[in-house]
């Protein structure tokens, strides 16, 4: 067969004043348009805007392009949308590729505009040289199972569980205590509408017990995960049974725990509590001090704990309100290194507790206050004295944790956890609601702290992300994953089964030995089985060895 003509357009982009600002973008589209199989090399302002993407679609039909390189932004952002339009020409979306000038050049080499230029052109000539190389690719699909499995029934768990139900899709609901609602069963009034929590959690409770499409479990425990996106085999056991369900998507509600500081300001859960305990107490209406001392950012924003829990300001502030509005003679001091009260509700609750006679004292973490028998002792930043306050209730403001059932969920369903033990999201700001693991989706403060309002908010979120591929029956899935390009070269040794971080690889029997076989769709094309394979069995489409080598060989071309 004739071997076709590579004819390569490459689009050199200005960014407006991104990539201009510092590279001369006209230079660089006419020093492209000398590049091997490059027949077509115009410059824009803006790739990515209308009359970019029409240039691209013109270029493809009327110059007979069959590999398109855009030298612009990050793919991270602006890949699919590229591809896409190459596909609207008639273009396999696969015979596109990107280089980055602007992230990994004009931005980062401000000051240096010569040295910027030869970069550029060393990367727009390693993209051209790969381009040519690339080679037509298809969107893989598979089935869905339709149904899901939410873990954890707090308020996020319990919405994301009957949002996805009232959807119409059937809900498989684990809750490892032997009741539902998590925290909210605990608690006493919600700010700033001042909600009855035991009546928020439990109208949601009621809504997804008597929802048709929801199988509840309690006291139940997860005890094996296999498969990926669409078809996750899970064995559960609750109440002594153990049960096998196959489902198709996840979402991980596993919430957080309440530190207990143990060590710290004399706690003893009696005269010193927690805002968790202090809960329980304003619950059964049984407050008697009338000095009452908070104490904010206890065991949080500290070398063990470097993060800020976010809700526990507000929480501090609320109690305090409540203390007051039961007991007007009360006197309340919030001892708070900054205040966190973010957004306008919060603003006004803190406006509130300061007309109350709420005191507050900015303290010094490196002069923390002294909780002694019937006083605490506090340096007070701005008035630059010790202050002794008298105190019959210390309360103290601790941070909420990450969870050890939370980091066995997390291992089983390979689910990415930071290192304070929260779920992490695949990307912060493209994919907030995914797990790095396709079909896991996260919400409620397993994620992060977060108050009940948010933990609503991105459990309806979740649940969305996850409707889609139950609505859908199917997935699609980008075809850039890992191949066996030389099943002879396998010796089934499992190298890579053992490194792949997705489960998306397993050792098979077969008429030739033990080979390697790949879960296609479980693969996330990250590459480590490909660099690991010493016998070169595996190659990454889109990123095989030829086309890195051609790169490199581009680049040494200078
Ligand atoms: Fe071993 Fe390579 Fe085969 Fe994997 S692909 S089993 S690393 S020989
Ligand atoms: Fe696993 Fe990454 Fe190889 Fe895919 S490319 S099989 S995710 S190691």
């Amino acid at each position: 067969m004739e071997k076709e003509e590579v004819r390569i357009g490459v689009y050199v982009c200005k960014c407006g004043s991104n990539i201009a600002g510092l590279l001369d973008v006209e230079a660089l589209a006419e020093y492209a348009s000398t590049l091997p199989n490059v027949v077509f090399a115009p410059w824009n302002l803006y790739t990515c805007s209308d009359v970019g993407l029409d240039e691209i679609k013109k270029g493809i039909k009327e110059q007979n392009l069959n590999r398109v390189v855009v030298a612009s932004c990050s793919p991270r952002t602006h890949e699919p949308l590229f591809r896409s339009v190459c596909g609207e020409a008639g273009l396999n979306p696969y015979l596109f590729e990107m280089v980055n000038i602007r992230d990994q050049c004009s931005w980062v080499h401000v000051g240096h505009e010569e040295d910027a230029m030869v970069k550029a052109r060393d990367l727009i000539r390693m993209g051209v040289a790969k381009a040519a190389l690339l080679k037509p690719q298809e969107i893989i699909v598979s089935e869905v199972e339709v149904k899901a499995l939410v873990i954890g029934s707090g308020i996020a768990g319990l919405t994301a569980a009957t949002t996805l139900a009232n959807r119409g899709f059937p809900v498989i609901l684990l809750e490892k205590e032997k009741e539902l609602g998590g925290m909210l069963r605990s608690l006493y009034k919600l700010a700033p509408m001042d909600a009855d929590a035991s009546e928020v959690i439990n109208e949601k409770i009621k809504e997804a017990e008597d929802n048709p499409n929801i199988e509840i479990y309690t006291g139940a425990t997860i005890d094996k995960v296999e498969g990926f996106i669409g078809k996750f085999n899970v064995t559960f056991s609750a109440n002594g049974t153990s049960k096998d369900v196959r489902l198709g998507v996840v979402i991980i509600a596993t919430g957080a725990g309440n530190l207990v500081p143990e060590g710290l300001y004399q706690y003893d859960g009696e005269k010193v509590i927690t805002q968790w305990e202090l809960e329980g107490k304003l619950k059964s209406g049984k407050i008697d001090a009338n000095n009452v001392v908070i104490i904010q950012c206890v065991g949080a924003r500290s070398p063990e704990r470097q993060y800020c829990s976010r809700i526990c300001c507000a929480i501090g502030i609320k109690n305090a309100i409540l203390i007051k509005e039961m007991n007007p003679e009360a006197r309340v001091h919030i001892l708070y290194r900054d205040l966190m009260m973010y957004g306008v509700e919060n603003e006004d609750q803190l406006r509130k507790a300061k007309e109350l006679g709420v005191r507050f004292v900015k303290y010094d973490p490196e002069r923390p206050p002294v909780v002694e028998e019937n006083k605490v002792t506090v340096f007070h930043h701005l008035m630059g004295k010790e202050l002794e306050i008298p105190q019959e209730m210390v309360v103290l403001s601790t941070p909420l944790v990450g969870t050890e059932d939370g980091v066995k969920v997390g291992n089983l369903f390979r689910a990415g956890l930071d290192q304070n033990n929260f779920f992490l999201e695949a990307h912060v700001k493209l994919k907030p609601l995914d797990c790095a693991t396709d079909g896991i989706f996260i919400c409620g403060s397993a994620h992060y702290p977060k108050n009940v309002r948010e933990s609503i908010l991105q459990a309806l979120g979740a649940a969305s992300r996850a409707s889609i591929p139950l609505s859908q029956g199917e997935v699609k899935i980008e075809p850039i994953v890992t191949t066996l390009v030389n099943k002879d070269a396998c010796r089934g040794c499992g190298l890579c089964v053992a490194l792949c971080p997705y489960n998306a690889l397993e050792i098979k029997e077969t008429d030739e030995g033990r080979k390697v076989n790949i879960i296609t769709v479980a693969c996330k094309g990250c590459g480590v089985c490909a660099a690991t394979c010493f016998r070169h069995a595996l190659g990454i489409n889109s990123f095989t060895d030829e086309q890195i080598q051609a790169q490199i060989h581009g680049f040494l071309a200078a």
